[in-house]
C-alpha cells in the first residue's frame, strides 16, 4: 500500500500527467503575452488562448467569446455575482441564492448586503440538499435581478435542478448564474438546456491547474453585461484586466477536453469505487448515515455520519496523526476549525443534520487516481477506527442498551 491515499479530490485534484505535457511549452519556449498585438510570441500566445476558449465553449454549449478567463471560481462567483449587482443596480437590488453555496457565493452575498447594494434571500434546502424550484419562484419579486444556485455541492454532492429553476429565470426574465465547480467536466453540461446566464468553473478540480478559472457569460438571449471588478488594461472584453496565465489557461483546457472524452469512462469508474466504498463501511458498521442525495449526488461523493463518535478524532485516526506508521488517508471532516471552537459544516446544518451527527461526518471524494484497492483499504481502516472510537463511546454503550437518544438524532434520516 502506498504511503499516503488522496480521497479528497473535492478539494483539489492532482494534474493529470497529459495536462502537466500540454502546459509546458508554454511557460518557455512559447511564453508570449497574449495581448502583445504585434509579434509572434504574442500571437502564439494568443492563439493558444482562443484554441482554449474553443475547447472550454465545447464542452458546456457556449460560444468560444463568451469565456472570461480569470484566476479561479472564487474570482469567477464574486465577477458574476458583484458584476451583474453592479451594473444593473438601477434595474433592482435583490439577489436569490441558497443556504448551502459555496462560501465565495455566501461570502460574496454577504458583502453587497454589507455595503447595501443588494438584498439577499437565502433558500432553504430539503434533507437531501436539495432546492425547491417553486420556492425560487416565490421568492422572485419586482427588484430580483440575480439567482444564484450551484450545479453540485462540494460538501455533499447534491446535484441541484438546475433546468427547472433556470425555466423559471428564463419566464420572469432573470439572470441565472450557477457555480457549476463541482459538475465542470464531471456531469454533462449544456447551458441552454440548463437555461443558465453566467457559469463559474475552475482548473484545479478537474485535473488542471491550480490559479485559473472561467467565467462564461451569455451574450445573446439575452446579453448578459457586468461591471469589471479589475480594472487595468481591458483585456477579456473589458470584464477582467490583467495578463492571461496562458499556461494555466492552455492546462484547464486539456483538462476540460480530457474530461470531455473521458467523462462516461470515468463517471462508471468513479462510481464503482465510490459504491464499493459504501457497501464495505455500511456492510460491517452500523449507524452510518447518508448525507445528501442518495441518487442526485456527484459520483464521487460518499458523505456519511458515524453516529457517537468525534469526525475530528476519525481524521486523526485516518490521516497519520494518530500513528505514523501507517499509510496516512486524506479524507475531510464535515466540522471547520475555526480559531477556538469546532463549528459544525453550515451545509449539514442546512439539511438539517443535528450538531452531533454533523460533527461526526467524512467526506470521501473520490476520483481518476483512485483504486480498488485504495478503496478496500481505506474502508478497513475506517471501520476498524469506528469500532475502535465506539468501543470508547459512552453513548454507543447507551444505545445498544435501548436508552432514547432522541436528541442526538435531531434531524437525522433513518
Ligand atoms: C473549489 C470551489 C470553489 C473555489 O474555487 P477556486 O478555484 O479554488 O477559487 C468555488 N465553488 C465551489 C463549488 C468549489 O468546489
Amino acid at each position: 500500500m502506498k504511503r499516503r491515499i488522496y480521497m479528497d479530490y473535492h478539494a483539489t485534484t492532482p494534474m493529470d500527467p497529459r495536462v502537466l505535457e500540454a502546459m509546458l511549452p508554454y511557460f518557455q519556449d512559447e511564453f508570449g503575452n497574449a495581448a502583445s498585438r504585434n509579434h509572434c510570441f504574442g500571437w502564439e500566445a494568443e492563439r493558444a488562448v482562443d484554441r482554449s476558449r474553443e475547447i472550454v465553449a465545447d464542452l458546456i454549449g457556449g460560444k468560444a467569446k463568451e469565456v472570461i478567463w480569470l484566476s479561479g471560481a472564487t474570482e469567477s462567483d464574486n465577477l458574476a455575482v458583484k458584476g451583474v449587482a453592479e451594473f444593473y443596480k438601477d434595474k433592482g437590488n435583490h439577489i436569490i441564492t441558497a443556504a448551502t453555496e459555496h462560501k465565495a457565493i455566501l461570502d460574496t452575498c454577504k458583502a453587497l448586503e454589507r455595503k447595501k447594494v443588494a438584498r439577499v434571500t437565502y433558500l432553504p434546502v430539503d434533507e437531501r440538499g436539495r432546492v425547491d424550484p417553486e420556492q425560487v419562484r416565490e421568492a422572485i419579486t419586482d427588484e430580483t435581478i440575480l439567482i444564484s444556485v450551484m450545479l453540485a455541492n462540494n460538501e455533499i454532492g447534491t446535484i441541484q435542478p438546475i433546468s427547472e429553476i433556470g425555466r423559471i429565470a428564463k419566464e420572469k426574465g432573470i439572470f441565472f448564474h450557477t457555480d457549476a465547480t463541482q459538475g465542470f467536466g464531471k456531469i454533462p453540461i449544456d447551458v441552454d438546456e440548463l437555461g443558465v446566464d453566467l457559469l463559474s468553473a475552475t482548473g484545479h478540480k478537474i485535473y488542471g491547474p491550480k490559479g485559473c478559472g472561467l467565467l462564461w457569460v451569455r451574450s445573446r438571449g439575452p446579453r448578459v453585461r457586468l461591471t469589471a471588478q479589475i480594472d487595468g488594461g481591458g483585456h477579456e472584453r473589458g470584464m477582467r484586466s490583467g495578463t492571461l496565465n496562458v499556461s494555466g489557461i492552455v492546462g484547464l483546457a486539456r483538462a476540460a477536453e480530457l474530461a470531455k472524452a473521458e467523462m462516461a469512462d470515468e463517471h462508471r469508474r468513479v462510481f464503482a469505487l465510490r459504491e464499493r466504498l459504501n457497501a464495505k463501511i455500511t456492510g460491517e458498521l452500523d449507524e452510518v448515515y447518508l448525507n445528501g442525495h442518495p441518487t442526485d449526488r456527484l459520483a464521487g461523493n460518499l458523505n456519511l455520519s458515524f453516529a457517537y463518535i468525534e469526525g475530528e478524532s476519525m481524521l486523526m485516526g485516518l490521516n497519520g496523526s494518530a500513528d505514523p506508521d501507517l499509510p496516512a488517508i486524506a479524507v475531510s471532516s464535515g466540522s471547520a476549525c475555526t480559531s477556538a471552537t469546532l463549528e459544525p459544516s453550515y451545509v449539514l446544518k442546512a439539511l438539517g443534520v443535528g450538531d452531533e451527527l454533523a460533527h461526526t461526518s467524512i467526506r470521501f471524494g473520490l476520483g481518476r487516481f483512485n483504486t480498488e484497492e485504495e478503496v478496500d483499504y481505506v474502508a478497513e481502516r475506517v471501520i476498524s477506527e469506528v469500532k475502535r472510537l465506539r468501543e470508547l463511546s459512552p453513548l454507543y454503550e447507551m444505545a445498544k442498551e435501548g436508552i432514547d437518544l432522541k436528541d442526538y438524532f435531531a434531524g437525522a434520516q433513518h
